[in-house]
């Protein structure tokens, strides 16, 4: 069974965030980890099975996130297992890099992993130290080499606070033009309860393309249907960038992502305040169908368009009312 399932906006599920870990070496402000786990991390055999099951019903893509997924105890064995049985056609995963030494990105890329995209929120260490990174910027940057050495593909996230890192835009585009990788600069967003978001604190698209595009003229190659990403490319050939624009220019239309945390609760937004315990359909003892039944039921009951009614409710000088979402390291970003 290959189906699609369409939700109430016609949207397909197409991409799986599964969340390894809540826990992280790092505490960057935009997420401010608690960092210990829920109890009842799910098993690796209940994450395969999770995963098998989101295949059959159109799930792509899985993309690894966390916390820090490079802490997560069997993390290339679930790779390695997730690829020998071909259950996605593409498997990502999200890190802060502070743990991607020489060994661990070959070890990612034996076991299989197609691309990584890492954390990166400033292009000097004093920066990134006021960002929460610690003191992890040589590390990180030699994270990206070694990425690169096992050719592993490489993308870098930048999260923009304007009144913290806002001044960072064109030095991180130029490190990483000059690293040849694509920088995703990211909208700072009021995820979960603790960073302290207010909108004059955002950055926008807009406006830090057109800092880059002030030092080097860019193309745009629009946003592809399902993508988070606008990308635009270095009219001097040096690449490409992106942005994610889920205050100014939110992309819930075509929003094709179910998000399921390490302890198996499944949230159909990064947002929603509500989520669904799996762990009973992802029981060894389950029939895939019960789980099955689940999944297609949850999202095609599902309505999310938590960013668009922000936009709507900013013009009219009111933020949206909503019960507390979970926190960024627990939902897994
Ligand atoms: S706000 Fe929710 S529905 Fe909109 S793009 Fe983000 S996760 Fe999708």
């Amino acid at each position: 069974m290959t189906s699609s399932s369409l939700d109430q906006l016609d949207r397909p599920l197409e991409v799986l965030r599964l969340s390894l870990t809540a826990r992280c070496n790092l505490a960057c402000r935009y997420c401010r980890p608690e960092n210990q786990d829920p109890h009842h991390l799910l098993t690796h055999q209940q994450r395969l099975k999770l995963v098998r099951v989101a295949a059959q019903l159109g799930c792509r893509r899985l993309r690894l996130t966390g916390g820090e997924p490079l802490l997560a105890a069997d993390l290339l064995a679930f790779i390695q297992a997730v690829k020998a049985q071909d259950l996605v056609e593409d498997l990502c995963l999200t890190s802060n890099g502070v743990l991607l030494d020489r060994p661990m990105a070959e070890g990612l890329k034996q076991a299989g992993l197609d691309r990584i995209t890492i954390s990166l929120d400033g292009a000097n260490p004093q920066t990134v130290l006021r960002m929460g990174g610690g003191n992890s910027f040589e590390r990180v940057l030699a994270a990206i080499g070694h990425a690169q050495a096992v050719h592993l593909p490489v993308k870098i996230n930048m999260v923009v606070m304007a009144h913290c890192n806002g001044d960072q835009v064109v030095p991180m585009a130029r490190l990483c033009r000059d690293q040849g990788v694509e920088l995703r600069l990211i909208e700072y967003m009021d995820v979960g309860n603790r960073n302290g978001w207010q909108p004059h604190h955002v950055l926008t698209a807009a406006t830090m393309t057109a800092q880059i595009a002030h030092h080097w003229p860019l193309q745009p190659m629009g946003r592809q249907l399902g993508s988070t990403a606008r990308r635009w490319r270095y009219t001097d050939g040096t690449g490409v960038v992106s942005t994610i624009a889920s205050i100014s220019e939110p992309f819930c239309g075509d929003c094709n992502r179910l998000r399921v945390t390490a302890d198996g609760v499944a949230y159909t937004c990064l947002f929603a305040s509500q989520g669904t315990d799996l762990k009973p359909a992802l029981h060894p003892q389950q029939p895939d169908p019960i789980l099955a039944q689940q999944l297609t039921a949850l999202w095609h009951q599902r309505h999310d368009r938590y960013s668009e009614e922000r936009a709507m409710a900013s013009q009219q000088t009111k933020a949206p009312v909503r019960p507390p979402p979970p926190e960024m390291a627990y939902i897994g970003g």
